[in-house]
């Protein structure tokens, strides 16, 4: 007897996210290693109904019911025993039988393969059809499904079965129960299933089904991949989804890797998004991302982008579709003025090296007060395009669409009150937060009208600006997770969707 294989390619990850009691590994003898002393099996490689739904909902074990445990030759036990519930997997076509079998050794034997369900239970687990096509025949206990290209897939032993003849079907249609029975005597509980297919020089015979079977069972054990895609990139927005349909509430992290070089913390950013249009595609809206470009990427040089999400799980990564890509952005000359930030105010803000740092030479700019130590922002109450952030002693305008180009997340801000309002309004702030590296001080850039007088603000804030105020503190850091669905943004966004539309339909 030879050793049983392992299911290829699926047997860790199987074991690794399901739970213990399931957690048996499929394995299969090979095709013609049929039980010792119940005949020649056929060793034959070919899959004849290649990608076929495997025609059993649930677990299941392949293996012979008259030389197995509680079967006529069998070693003895009952048919309800663990070891008939247990993989590996036996092939019993071409079993001892006396059907005529032009592809068995012996020229007899057993047309099929015979299957228990996840139980010994009878007229409790369905049989489903494996293609599309036509019910044929029913009898007192059987299906014949015929498939288009007139493969027939024969269901035996079945109970409350639910078709009738000449009824169309699709793949996964429940056509009946797996039972024991056999017209008069009872069998064991199972199913047996046949393929009856039209071979050159001998015509309609009954084919191995064995191979079939393992494939399909094995495309049920596989746990479908992450996935995703990159479906924006210039140089103002980076954009796409990422999704675990294992695990489909759960928010991916997307890691990007720049010109080969090894991703830090901060080359992140989660698909935590809600888009509408992935609503639909993958049953669950909050999937996508989407980033102001990196500015560390604004040297006027091309750099290769690759996209990767990372399981949760595992740590495993996933290349997003359409990654890598080529960007060439910038150079970026900074005018006016660079005002000092610190690493405590860098973090409040959610600024990174990789998100926020230009490459370019700011030293000859004049150096302003120092940058707001943490975001405080609100809307306005009778602009929703518009909100205010404050800046010392004044509030400074930002249109929502430019929200994310400072790490704001527009949803979770609260509507400026009386006191916000009151402040002088100062110079509109730039259209998106960028920090220079001058002699190893990081400086945010500022438009040099808007640079609010000195001194700097001192600690006795009378709006106060701990974390128990009432102010809404803008949602930021290092997760980035935006959440705004505004027109604007939208509208950029849109330009990814169609594609992304397309690409999930093709899938
Ligand atoms: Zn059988």
């Amino acid at each position: 007897m030879s050793g049983a294989r392992r299911s290829l390619g699926v047997a860790l990850a199987v074991v690794a996210m399901a739970p213990p009691a399931h957690a048996q590994e499929f394995t299969y003898h090979p095709p013609g290693d049929l039980v010792p002393g119940s005949g020649d099996g056929r060793v034959d490689e070919k899959v004849y109904v290649p990608g076929m739904l495997f025609p059993i909902e649930g677990k299941a074990y392949a293996n012979s019911q008259v030389y197995g445990n509680g079967g006529l030759y069998g070693p003895g036990g009952g048919q309800c025993d663990a070891v008939n519930y247990s993989y590996p997997w036996r092939d019993n076509y071409c079993e001892k039988r006396s059907w005529g079998m032009p592809l068995c050794p012996s020229g007899i034997g057993h047309q099929g393969q015979d299957i228990r369900a996840e139980t010994c239970q009878k007229d409790v687990h369905w049989s489903v059809a494996s293609v599309d096509g036509t019910i044929t025949s029913v009898g007192s206990y059987s299906v014949y499904l015929t498939a288009e290209d007139g493969t027939r897939h024969d269901y035996l032993h079945m109970d409350s079965v639910q078709v009738s003849v000449g009824q169309k079907v699709t793949r996964g249609t429940k056509l009946g129960r797996v039972s024991n029975n056999f017209g008069g005597t009872a069998t064991s509980v199972h199913l047996h299933f046949n393929l009856r297919q039209n071979v050159a020089s001998l015509g309609m015979v009954y084919v191995p089904t064995y191979l079939s079977l393992v494939k399909s069972y094995e495309a049920t054990q596989t746990p479908p991949a992450p996935r995703g895609a990159v479906e924006l990139f210039d140089c103002e927005r980076i954009g796409g989804h990422a999704f675990d349909p294992e695990n489909p509430d759960d928010a991916l992290t997307v890691e990007i890797e720049v010109d080969g070089l090894p991703p830090t913390q901060d080359h992140r950013v989660v698909a935590n998004r809600h888009r509408e249009d992935l609503c639909d595609v993958l049953g669950s809206c909050k999937h996508a991302f989407l980033a102001p470009t990196p500015r560390s990427l604004f040297d006027g040089k091309p750099h290769e982008l690759r996209f990767r999400l990372i399981d949760p799980t595992d740590g495993k990564r996933y290349e997003l579709l359409d990654s890598p890509v080529s960007l060439t952005c910038g150079p970026v000359a900074p005018t006016a003025v660079r005002r000092p930030i610190d690493l405590a105010s860098r973090k409040a803000w959610g600024f990174s090296a990789f998100w926020s740092e230009l490459p370019a030479d700011a030293s000859s700019l004049p150096v302003g007060s120092p940058a707001p130590k943490e975001p405080l922002a609100w809307l306005d109450p009778s602009e929703p395009a518009r909100l205010w952030v404050r800046d010392g002693d004044v509030r400074r305008e930002l249109p929502t669409s430019r929200a994310l180009d400072w790490n704001l997340d527009v949803e979770g801000l609260e509507a400026a009150d009386d006191a916000v309002l009151e402040l002088p309004a100062g110079r509109p702030l730039p259209e998106r937060a960028e920090l220079v590296v001058v002699d190893d001080q990081r400086f945010l850039l500022d438009s040099t009208e808007s640079a609010p007088p000195s001194p700097p603000p001192t600690p006795t804030d009378p709006l106060g600006t701990s974390a128990d105020s009432s102010c809404a503190l803008a949602s930021v850091g290092s997760s980035r997770s935006l959440t705004s669905s505004l027109g604007l943004l939208a509208s950029i966004v849109a330009l990814g969707l169609a594609r992304s539309r397309k690409r999930a339909a093709a899938r």
